[in-house]
């Protein structure tokens, strides 16, 4: 299993990393947050433990960006003992745990097997019907044996078409689904949506419900 450590300190980072390693887990490492963005966009992890505060880009914003783009990688955040309103935003953001500095090194190492293990308990990597299907690891979907890359939304809109499959949609539901609170949403945003995975996957992907929503063709796989 491999872990994303990403801590500006010298002295912790050393020995989180010698102490991971120790447990028989690969570690990278990287001291900033540009640097664990790209590690993140490039590498798959089994979880990251993230400092919060860290040169170029805040742990908070790593954290932000990576859950928009839909990425689920399992993160334990790391903040400073008066660091309060760190860790409500951590939560609030998608942080899967904290550790309040300084820790003892059991903890952390039982904190993280946590949140690696509840990650592995969803795992299931696909979801969808005979006909169309959606791997949730890589957020690539097939539909009669095409296979596309979908952006960020375009997966939120088919994770939530795909989860009950044969169940209608309503444009609220998924307005709520691909959108975050306060967002600006516009009167077509769901059709332009549609329309983007119709025209990469095939015109029968998504059926249209007049007046009630969408759903997805098929029986359950
Ligand atoms: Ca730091």
């Amino acid at each position: 299993m491999r872990i994303l450590l990403v801590e500006d300190d010298n002295m912790i980072g050393h020995s989180l990393r010698q102490a991971l390693a120790e447990t028989g887990l690969s570690v990278d490492w990287v001291r900033d947050g540009v640097l664990a963005e790209s590690a993140l966009s490039q590498g798959s992890y089994a979880a990251v433990l993230l400092d919060l505060g860290l040169p170029r880009r805040s742990g908070l914003e790593v954290l932000r960006r990576a859950r928009q783009e839909g990425n689920r990688t399992p993160m334990l955040v790391l903040t400073a003992r008066d660091g309060l309103d760190d860790r409500v935003s951590g939560l609030d953001l998608g942080a899967d745990d904290y550790l309040v500095k300084p820790f003892e090194l059991r903890e952390l190492l039982a904190r993280m097997r946590a949140i690696i293990r509840r990650a592995g308990g969803h795992a299931q990597s696909t979801i969808g019907t005979t006909h169309t299907q959606l791997d949730l690891a890589t957020r690539q979907l097939v539909h009669e044996g095409t296979t596309v890359d979908l952006s960020a939304r375009e997966f939120h809109l088919m994770h939530a078409l795909l989860e009950r499959p044969g169940a209608i949609v309503s444009r609220t539901q998924l307005e709520e689904r691909i959108y975050g609170w306060g967002e600006e949403v516009t009167s077509n945003a769901v059709e332009v949506l549609i329309h983007g995975v119709r025209r990469k996957a095939g015109a029968d992907v998504i059926r249209n419900v007049r007046g009630l929503g969408w759903r997805v063709a098929g029986a359950q796989a």
